[in-house]
Parts: C-alpha cells; structure tokens; sequence
C-alpha cells in the first residue's frame, strides 16, 4: 500500500481531462465519481442507449446529493457538466488517462485499446478495468505499453473506496503514479498490485467463496452462514455478496482463478456456485440468486 508522498506521487504528471470507454455499469459509475471530484471526463460508447443509462445513473446519484442536501441544484448541474457523453474520438486529443471499461472480452479490449492509442497524445496514459485479463496480455498489442496499467475499481464503483492499480511488466513509474493521482482525485484509495490471476484482491475473494461453496455442498444453510460472517463483522455474508457480484462474473473469475492457480483453486465437480449459474440464477442481476428479489 503507498501512503500520501509515495515516490509514485512524487513523480506524477497532472491529471485533468480523462475519458472512459464503455458507459455501462462501471463506466457510468466511472464518470459519475470523476465528475463529482471535479475531473472532466468524456464518457464514450458505441451505442446511445448505453450512454444514455450510464447519463441517467449519474442523474440519480446526484440527485439523492441534492435530496440530502449535499449539494444545490446549481452545483449538482456543475458537476454534471464535467461528463461529456460521446459516440467519437473526436475529443481524445487533450485526454491525459483513459480507463477502459469495455465488455469482459480480451479481443474488444484489445480492439477498443488500438483504436484508443492512435488518437490520444503521446504522453496519455491508458489504463484498464479489466477484472480479469491479464494487463501484460493486453499490453502486448500496444506500441507504447510504458503508458499502460490497469485501474481496476470495485462496484458500486461509488461506493467501494479500493482501486487497484496493475503494474504490468512494462508499466512506467509515471503511468503508476498518474494512475494513482487520479484514483486519490476520485476519493479512492490506490494499492499498487503486480499483475497475475485476481491480482489482490480477487485472491483472497475467490477462495474464501470457495470456501463457502463447499460448506453449502456439504448441507449448511447458506442464511445462516451469511449470518454468521455479519456477526463475525462484516457488512454481508458471501451468499448476499455472490448475489451482487453475480454467479456468471463468478463463474468467469473462478475459471481464470482456476487456470492461474491449479493446485488451490481448480476443483474437481461443480461447486454451488456453478449450480446456481446451470439454473440461470445469476443474482441480483436477473432478480434471483441465493436470495430472491424484486
Ligand atoms: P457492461 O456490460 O455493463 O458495460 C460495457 C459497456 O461497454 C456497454 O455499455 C457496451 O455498449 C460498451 N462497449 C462495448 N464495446 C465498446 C466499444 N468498442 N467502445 C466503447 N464502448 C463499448 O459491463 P461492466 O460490468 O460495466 O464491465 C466493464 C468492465 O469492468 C469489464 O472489463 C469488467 O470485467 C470490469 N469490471 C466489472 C465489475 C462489475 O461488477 N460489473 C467490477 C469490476 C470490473
């Protein structure tokens, strides 16, 4: 962890226009935090319904500031400001960090990533939210990999104060530390992480979901866990987290965790979690999970 004045900081180019590719539940989340922090950034997408979701979840969170009286009509329309939508590159000359936040798909990441370098600045500093694709994988395509890490927040990206930053082999000290500039302009709090499988934190996540799959599989009653691990102290249980993460992200994450780390987490048979997943209960996302909801 790199505290305030880390040699990181010291070095760090400014950080005053950024963009995000992809308005969808990270990227909308991506551009509202900046905006409120007051970095501009332009919010780019290949489809106007998507933009204007990502615009309209922006419009909601402002709007619960104003109703608790955080902040005025006026600023909240300031604020919001700092968000341009855009369907082009045609503004991505002056951009000085771009975070990618495309679909989970390392050949659209690689595309979205190409297409992204060769209109930007030299000096621009790209970056991905990938969860779980390697940073050095897709640095490889880039011509200028020193410029590119990863900047991986959490969702509710509002909400989560962690961001890890991903040093990939290439990654400059100057693409670190205006990654980690940025992060603590978002009111986020950076770690700076090596490349690999769940870089940090997914690590300690997945088998810790592992664990719990098992301990269903064996026939506890996953409420009760749940109650437990709150009683224990933290904010939810694993079952409620799974049903935020999502069974198909956690399918995903688990088989790239699974092929990095074979002897801890590949498993013989389906877990519960894959269970859930085989019968569509995905969580909150299509409103049944471990729990069900509206
Ligand atoms: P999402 O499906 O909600 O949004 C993806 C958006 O990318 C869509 O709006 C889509 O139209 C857009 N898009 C696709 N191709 C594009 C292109 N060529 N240019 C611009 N936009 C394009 O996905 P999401 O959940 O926001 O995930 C985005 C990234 O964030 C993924 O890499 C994911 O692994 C990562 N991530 C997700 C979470 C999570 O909990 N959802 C958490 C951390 C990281």
């Amino acid at each position: 962890v790199k505290k305030k004045g880390s040699k990181y900081e010291k070095q760090a180019q400014p950080v005053k226009q950024t963009a995000v590719l992809g308005a969808g539940i990270m990227g909308g989340g991506i551009a509202y935090q900046s905006a409120s922090k007051g970095t501009p950034i332009l919010m780019k997408d290949i489809k106007d319904d998507a933009i204007e979701l990502g615009l309209k979840e922006a419009r909601k969170l402002f709007a619960k500031q104003v109703e608790r009286n955080k902040l005025t009509t006026e600023q909240m329309a300031e604020k919001l400001s700092n968000i341009r939508p855009t369907l082009s590159y045609g503004d991505f000359g002056n951009v000085d960090l771009v975070v990618e936040a495309v679909v989970e798909n390392p050949k659209v990441k690689d595309a979205v990533l190409t297409e992204v370098e060769g209109v930007v600045g030299e000096n621009t500093i790209l970056t991905s939210n990938t969860s779980t694709i390697s940073i050095n994988r897709l640095a490889k395509n880039l011509k200028r990999p020193e410029n590119f890490c990863g900047m991986h927040f959490f969702n509710p990206v509002h909400r989560m104060p962690l961001v890890e930053v991903i040093r990939g082999e290439k990654t400059s000290d100057a693409a670190v530390a205006a990654t980690v500039a940025y992060a603590r302009a978002m009111g986020k709090t950076p770690i700076v992480v090596n490349d690999c499988p769940g870089f940090l934190v997914n690590r300690v996540l997945f088998p810790y979901f592992g664990g719990f799959s098992l301990l269903v599989e064996q026939g506890a009653d996953f409420q009760q866990v749940d109650k437990v691990m709150e009683k224990f102290g933290w904010p939810m249980g694993p079952a409620y987290l799974l049903d935020v993460v999502g069974m198909d992200t956690a399918v995903h994450a688990n088989e790239v965790m699974a092929e990095g780390f074979p002897d801890r987490m590949a498993r013989d048979g389906k877990t519960a979690i894959q269970v859930m997943y085989d019968n569509e209960r995905l969580g909150q996302k299509n409103d049944k999970g471990f729990y069900a909801y509206e």
